[in-house]
């Protein structure tokens, strides 16, 4: 929906450049080799889809964008194959939202028809030629103007950096449509030759390198990119501005790849990082694929400012948010790092695994998105082995499992049949849970034979689409088993449960196995469900394997006597959470030798079934101070996560207990790692320092790591560079909960004085994220009235400040109803693709109270917006379990 006033348009310009256009491309397209091509995409037998009796053959586009101007034109001129005579009064429909259309022509052969476009619905146009058309060749030209977003990150936008505006698309899923006229899914894979008749001063960047620029209209220049080889219309990109342009030397096998990092202008040093390490990033990739880069470059744009997204994959154009792809040396920290090769090596994976080989329709976008996880996570472990990054799997099992709990979860192949479909497919179920089936299924099959059959599937799609059938084929080559077994879980939401039951009388050691959907305490009961689960279990004497595929198994153990402990997860990458018989959980804990993985499974299936009651408070809590001691920082995270889990249960008068279960369990190692990054940190030191330290501070109700923080948050407003920005919103969260002299409304107050006048992206996210941290009176109301400055960007502010303040169930009522208050006002600022994430800000909620006024304060709006009524669904239903898991399990805290 636009959110601003829309100009009248401009006169309607001559058309008859536009089969110039369309003959130079032809000559362009002529040198592609003979396999390049349209595919058709498969029957359009959904309503949301076109018509595949119209066929694209590829496109000329030409655009007059210039970024200080909210509006733009532009010409298009599509070959297609008509593949059946169109009668006099049918239409051929394709996609436009927000367009005015001009001027509309068909030729086939000698004959020339003016078109007349009339509106199906919000999204789609058909046009009218009043006269039968012949099957065969035909040239479509439409001559078009719209507006450029300044809200939405979506379709054709621009932002402003320094003063400077530039002009950026995002098109996935269907944004293009909002820039030009076209037939936007993704099956329509064809060529792309692009122009853009821009300022002269300006820098302008696509998927291809520049074939010509010559002088157009006064001040202006018409910069042409090479055809683009065949790709998807959500894969087109470019932007527009005034950049600086860091040349990082060619990449690649044969050093065949040039490489380019586009930045606002001043920022081309904080590339280092970037300009650096991707180089190894792509060749890892190269080498895994064995097959060179796709593309003829490899540029990096950073866009000023995204909202429901990180980066895109665009073919040769990778665009990212400006705080992942640049830090300068101050900001430049062990999350950073992290964050930017992980996400470089998901997008590049993506120039095989949906770039090279597309997904035919929406419906298998998690072919796309698991695969470019699971690689990424697998190369960013090659790139940098001593960031321990293969424990990503157990990070995304955690993740996924938090989705896949509820009733409403998705299914990872989920058919896309509406336009309100498309709302909810980019989330855990089709990145998260994706991954972890892949990684799972990697680990059954053993990572030669996978790649084997990864790479069989890559080479017979390139350049085309591919299903979901077409590479379970390719998979079933290697075993014909493992086909149905993916799919068990891609296509049935839910857990696993495994019932795991130790028989030792009455014959050999043996497992007794049972599985179901697991449940949380509150669910509604489902249809039974069975999976394919490919069991690893690890005990004393060794591993065993089983595909359980019925309802219940047997499994005998390799164990002469009855083993101490079984661990029915070996490797932690298994999807489904196992419920041991009687004391099998403490025993598994007391284990030697369990991986990091495997405790970070362990830990999180522990919050997964004390919420469905298979575990109760009292064996919660000592996993909690068993793991508070693994040397492993990222296992002490995961300790503390399960004990925030239990939080909710705790009443008022156990406060004090609940603290010094945090004291107990934390206090010691918090205070041993001090404020203080040292020399000799390792990076794991680093990351645990920031989690740890502000945990045991306000939880632990630690008043003295509290003035500490104090002291550092004070001698950094003098000095800003007295403390490292991995440490600033630690530091300035337990500031905010220090009382005495210099702490509450000061400290409150002379955060709002830095926040005003930094410039620095993430310093004022950290900044927003402390001033959510103030809990003394008045200072909540205040922090949030913030948001209502018209001159802040609520979207990249409101929700550091939000998601801080509802996370605290003190605060979150105030929260409520301050955002269903001002709910229109911030709407407008935020954009229409951020307002589904709205109900999410209150997933903590707990009492049937909240949930009925989540329900009717968000309804209506959500209802407008494509995904919001799942968005609230899920939020709804998470409410809702955890106001019954608070009635059925007590806190354990008073035992
Ligand atoms: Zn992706």
């Amino acid at each position: 929906m636009p959110l601003f006033a829309t100009p009248a348009p401009k006169p309607a310009r001559a058309l008859h450049r536009l089969c110039l256009l369309w003959l130079a491309g032809l000559l362009g397209v002529s040198a592609l080799p003979p396999t390049w091509g349209a595919r058709p995409a498969p029957a359009a037998t959904v309503p949301m889809r076109l018509p595949t009796s119209v066929v694209p053959q590829d496109y000329q586009l030409h655009l007059q964008v210039d970024p200080d101007q909210p509006r733009h034109q532009g010409e298009v001129a599509i070959r297609l194959q008509l593949q059946q005579p169109v009668p006099a009064r049918g239409a051929i429909r394709l996609h436009a939202r927000g367009l005015q259309l001009r001027e509309v022509w068909l030729e086939t052969g000698a004959r020339r028809w003016r078109g007349k476009a009339t509106p199906v619905d919000a999204e789609r146009v058909d046009l009218h030629f009043g006269q039968p058309l012949p099957a065969g060749p035909a040239l479509l030209t439409i001559a078009f103007s719209g507006t450029v977003a300044e809200h939405d990150v979506f379709g054709l936008f621009r932002q402003q950096e320094a003063g400077h505006w530039a002009v950026f698309t995002q098109f996935q899923a269907d944004g293009a449509r909002r820039a030009f006229p076209l037939f936007d899914e993704p099956g329509w894979k064809v060529p792309w030759t692009l122009s853009l008749t821009v300022p002269q001063a300006l820098v302008a960047v696509a998927n291809m390198p520049v074939a010509s620029e010559e002088a157009a209209r006064p001040g202006h220049k018409r910069v042409t990119f090479q055809p683009t080889p065949p790709m998807p219309s959500y894969l087109l990109a470019f932007g527009v501005g005034r950049f600086d342009v860091r040349d990082a030397g060619t990449a690649g096998r044969d050093a065949g790849v040039p490489m380019r990092f586009i930045v606002p202008t001043g920022r081309a040093a904080d590339a280092d990082l970037a300009a650096g390490i991707t180089s190894r990033i792509l060749a890892a990739l190269e080498a895994w694929f064995d097959m060179p880069h796709p593309y003829a470059k490899l540029d990096s744009l950073a866009l000023p400012l995204t909202t429901t997204f990180g980066a895109m994959e665009h073919a040769g154009l990778v665009t990212y948010a400006s705080t992942l792809l640049l830090a300068s040396p101050a900001e430049r920290t062990p999350q950073f790092e992290r964050e930017y090769v992980s996400v470089a090596a998901h997008e590049l994976a993506h120039q095989w695994f949906g770039n090279l080989v597309t997904l035919a329709w929406w419906d298998d976008l998690w072919l796309n998105e698991s695969f470019a996880s699971w690689l990424g996570d697998k190369i960013t472990d090659q790139v940098q082995p001593a960031w321990g990054w293969h424990t990503s799997v157990q990070r995304a099992r955690a993740a996924a499992m938090r989705a896949d709990r509820l009733a409403t979860a998705r299914r990872i192949e989920q058919p896309v049949l509406q336009d309100e479909d498309m709302g909810n497919l980019w989330d855990a179920i089709t990145y998260e849970k994706g991954q972890t089936v892949l990684a799972m299924f990697e680990a059954w099959l053993g990572p030669e034979a996978f790649q084997t059959g990864v790479r069989r599937y890559i080479g017979r799609h390139a350049w085309g689409s591919a299903t979901s059938a077409d590479f379970f084929n390719a998979l079933g080559e290697a075993d014909p088993a493992l086909p149905a077994a993916v799919r068990s879980f891609t296509r049935q939401g839910g857990i696993p449960r495994l019932a795991v039951t130790l028989l030792c009388s009455d014959g050999p050691p043996r497992l007794q196995l049972a599985q179901s959907r697991l449940l949380p305490l509150g669910s509604p009961s489902l249809s039974a469900q069975r999976w394919q689960l490919p069991l690893q279990v690890r005990t004393p004497a060794g591993s065993t394997r089983l595909l359980m595929t019925e309802a219940e198994a047997t499994l005998p153990l390799p164990d002469a006597d009855c083993p101490a402990w079984v661990q029915a997860n070996a490797g932690g990458a298994g999807y489904w959470r196992a419920a041991y018989a009687g004391d099998g959980l403490a025993r598994l804990a007391a284990a030697p030798g369990l991986s990091v993985g495997e405790w970070l499974a362990l830990l999180d299936d522990a919050t997964g079934l004390h919420a469905s009651g298979d575990v109760d408070s009292r064996q919660a809590l000592a996993l909690v101070r068993a793991a508070a001691v693994h040397p492993s920082g990222e296992v002490v995270q995961a300790a503390m996560a399960l004990l925030r889990h239990l939080e909710p249960l705790a009443a008022p008068g156990e406060q004090a207990a609940l603290a010094a279960v945090w004291q107990a369990a934390f206090g010691a190692r918090a205070r041993a790692l001090g404020w203080q990054h040292l020399p000799t940190d390792s990076d794991d030191d680093r990351l645990l320092r920031a989690a740890l330290l502000p945990a045991v501070a306000v939880r632990g109700d630690d008043a003295g790591l509290r003035q500490q923080a104090l002291q550092l948050a004070r001698a950094w407003q003098a000095d800003r560079a007295s403390l490292p920005a991995d440490l600033r919103v630690p530091v300035l969260t337990a500031a905010a909960h220090a009382t005495g002299p210099g702490g509450g409304p000061v400290l409150f107050q002379q955060l709002l004085g830095v926040l005003q006048s930094s410039t620095v992206r993430t310093e004022r996210g950290d900044l927003l994220t402390a001033l959510g941290q103030f809990r003394q009176p008045g200072l909540p109301a205040q922090a949030r009235a913030v948001l209502l400055q018209p001159q802040i960007d609520l979207r990249d502010s409101l929700w550091p400040l939000l998601r801080a303040q509802a996370a605290d169930p003190a605060q979150r009522g105030e929260v409520l109803a301050f955002v269903l208050r001002e709910q229109a006002g911030l709407a407008a600022r935020l954009g229409g693709e951020e307002l589904p994430r709205l109900p999410g800000l209150f997933n903590g909620a707990c009492s049937s109270d909240e949930a009925r006024r989540i329900e009717a304060g968000f309804a209506p709006a959500m209802a407008r917006v494509p995904g919001g009524r799942g968005a609230l669904a899920r939020t709804l239903e998470a409410v809702r379990l955890c106001t019954a898991w608070r009635a059925r399990q007590a806190s354990g805290l008073s035992d």
